[in-house]
């Protein structure tokens, strides 16, 4: 069969010690960190919920380097929300939490960058995330880490910093609903597949950030994250 028009490249991310990951899908957990459910006005026991972005909104940056973001139109309020990603290499449904980490091939730190204002509006009237959410360059995303050298990330302090200044910090091991627990929740839904990408949810201390601002992200035993805003 002969395509009619170019196929896109797929997105990728490169990967520690050479090579990189090819992206399917891109799911996102809303209110993982009771603290920031709250902060976003919720209770933080909820069951898991979920949201996805387009593969190619991923903005690779590579080992040691700092991305370069374009501020999105549309919105007055970006905000950043650090995130604990997980790379899946063995895709299946109904994935219980007992298999769950054999089903994973790394980590990565990752930013769920999110027109804040645009949210708020398609929340007030009923209406989908995809604008506020899934836009161009909407998932900054550092090297990825095979599990196999990281061993399975279950605790671990995870910050972002805006030029300098501590923004967001908290620990995976606050995590409301575990790695594990959320691959299986998503199994659950829709079948998994070698490439999809989990951002796991962003602990409290949310906020705007302008062009010129450098966000750095950091998580312990993992890697870090720089990404510029132009
Ligand atoms: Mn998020």
């Amino acid at each position: 069969m002969s395509y009619v028009i170019t196929p896109p490249a797929p997105a990728s991310v490169p990967v520690a010690g050479g090579g990189a990951f090819p992206v399917r899908r891109i799911y996102c957990v809303g209110r993982n960190y009771a603290e920031h459910a709250q902060e976003m006005g919720f209770s933080g026991r909820e069951p898991p919920f979920f949201f996805m972005k387009p593969a190619d909104a991923v903005l690779p940056v590579a080992e040691g380097e700092t991305g370069v973001m374009d501020y999105p139109p549309l919105t007055a309020n970006l905000h950043h929300e650090i995130e604990l990603v997980v790379a899946i290499a063995k895709g299946g449904s109904g994935i219980s939490v007992a298999d769950a980490a054999g089903h994973i091939w790394g980590y990565a730190v990752g930013l769920d960058m999110t027109r804040r204002d645009l949210q708020g509006d398609m929340k007030k009237q009923g209406r989908p995330w995809c604008i506020a959410k899934g836009f161009d360059q909407s998932a900054p995303i550092g090297t990825i880490k095979p599990l196999a050298q990281t061993g399975e990330l279950k605790a671990g302090e995870i910050t972002l910093a805006v030029n300098g200044q501590p923004r967001q910090r908290g620990d995976l091991s606050d995590l409301i609903w575990n790695v594990n627990e959320t691959i299986a929740a998503i199994s659950a839904a829709w079948t998994l597949q070698p490439g999809d990408l989990i951002f796991t949810g962003t602990p409290a201390g949310v906020g705007a950030v302008q062009r010129g601002d450098v966000m750095h992200g950091a998580i312990a035993g993992l890697g870090q994250l720089t990404v510029a805003l132009r």
